[in-house]
């Protein structure tokens, strides 16, 4: 198979699993424990959280491991929402954010938090005029994605930190499709709490963190002595050691970077090679846009999303329509519905997304397959639109 769903998930790396096959073994007790056994996983347990600190440019003591980026999105919300000080009660997220995350939105507001979704921008931009309309000094905290999952778009976390900052309100930033793609640093990024999930970057699924700044008041969501007190129950240590061991491995920042123009000129040979095979006829949402480098999400026409990935299949092509969490059904995304894309334009979305397994070859066996397929679908559409 070409894989190009990589913001659904990622294969674990060899690496990764030669860390944690070893901790499943040997290191087994309970870091909480006091006798030998435990210190040894206590000791592994330190050690997987000062290579994330190091990698992510934070304080270990800021690091809380939790079991992905759906709890750490919740825990983030939930613990800072709770401490916030009194008269600080609205919360904002915007309006495409993961639809997870979305759903945390809901449940708050029926249980009567003031909940506002922050707009985009046609093109999938944050609206910042808006954002910056709506953080007053009675906003507890803003909620805001590094990147979306679906366009790949880039979202302003500076300026939106900015702006909190300057109202006294709290930052989160779901940084879940960010980090392990794009240099990242939680030191100078602005926002007082991130989230991300090992599995979108070859580590194992089921384990990722929330970064807290440090003295920032918060109120923890499942008690115990673990994690500061910050997240009670035993650590999962053989997936925080392949978290670390996945991050360890992305290199430095030029190699980060390296690799990104590497995705980022596939993705764009696919794009224009596509728009050229079928002139007229494809749409890339976010071109041109500051978006993540291994991502396109684009339409053929109006050919229903189904029926291109159908197609894809044949040509032994996995990729997906929109966000795998969604998808399935047949409600078009919120993320374009948010940008005011018509229905059977939206429902006719597909997300091709690149990682670091992607090769040249993936893409031309792309371009010398699907053009094919679809030009007699394109004709047939036209002449039933005739
Ligand atoms: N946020 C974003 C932006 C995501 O893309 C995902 C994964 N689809 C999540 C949160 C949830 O991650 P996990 O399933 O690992 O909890």
């Amino acid at each position: 198979t070409i894989y190009l769903d990589h913001n659904a998930t990622t294969a674990p790396a060899p690496e990764v699993l030669s860390a944690m096959w070893p901790v499943y073994e040997r290191l087994w007790a309970n870091a909480s424990s006091q006798h030998a056994p435990g210190q040894d996983a206590r000791r592994a347990l330190a050690a997987a959280r000062a290579t994330v600190a190091r990698v992510l440019r934070c304080k270990p003591a800021e690091v809380i491991f939790t079991s992905g980026a759906t709890e750490a999105n919740h825990l983030a919300v939930r613990g800072l929402l709770a401490a916030a000080p009194a008269g600080r009660t609205r919360v904002l997220f915007s309006a495409v954010e993961h639809a997870g995350h979305l759903r945390l939105a809901r449940a708050l507001a029926e249980a009567g938090v003031p909940v506002e979704l922050l707009p985009v921008l046609p093109d999938g931009r944050l609206d910042l005029q808006a954002a910056a309309e709506r953080i007053g000094p009675d906003v507890a905290l803003v909620s805001l994605m590094a990147a979306n999952n679906e366009t790949g778009l880039l979202m302003p976390v500076a300026e939106v930190a900015a702006l909190a900052g300057a109202a006294g309100a709290r930052l989160h930033v779901d940084a879940t499709q960010y980090v392990g793609k794009l240099p990242f640093g939680f030191d100078a990024c602005g926002a007082d709490a991130v989230s991300f999930s090992a599995h979108k970057f070859h580590g194992p699924k089921g384990v990722g963190a929330l970064l807290l700044r440090q003295g920032v008041p918060f109120s923890p969501q499942t008690l115990g002595s673990q994690e500061r007190g910050r997240r009670g129950g035993t650590e999962n240590l053989p997936g925080i050691v392949g978290l670390a061991a996945a991050l360890e491995r992305l290199g430095d920042d030029a190699a980060m970077q390296a690799e990104a123009a590497r995705q980022a000129e596939l993705r764009d040979t696919l794009e224009t090679g596509l728009m050229a095979a079928l002139p007229g006829a494809v749409h890339v949402w976010g071109r041109g846009l500051p978006r993540l480098p291994g991502t396109s999400y684009l339409r053929v026409g109006c050919l229903s999303a189904e029926v291109l990935l159908q197609r894809l299949e044949r040509l032994g092509i996995a990729a997906s329509a929109g966000a795998a969490c969604s998808s399935g059904g047949s409600e078009p995304s919120h993320v374009l519905r948010a940008m005011g894309v018509p229905a059977d334009e939206a429902l006719a979305a597909v997300r091709l997304s690149l990682g670091q397994g992607s090769q040249a070859p993936d893409i031309h066996a792309l371009l010398a397959g699907l053009p094919r397929l679809l030009r007699p679908l394109l004709q047939e559409a036209q002449a039933a639109a005739a």
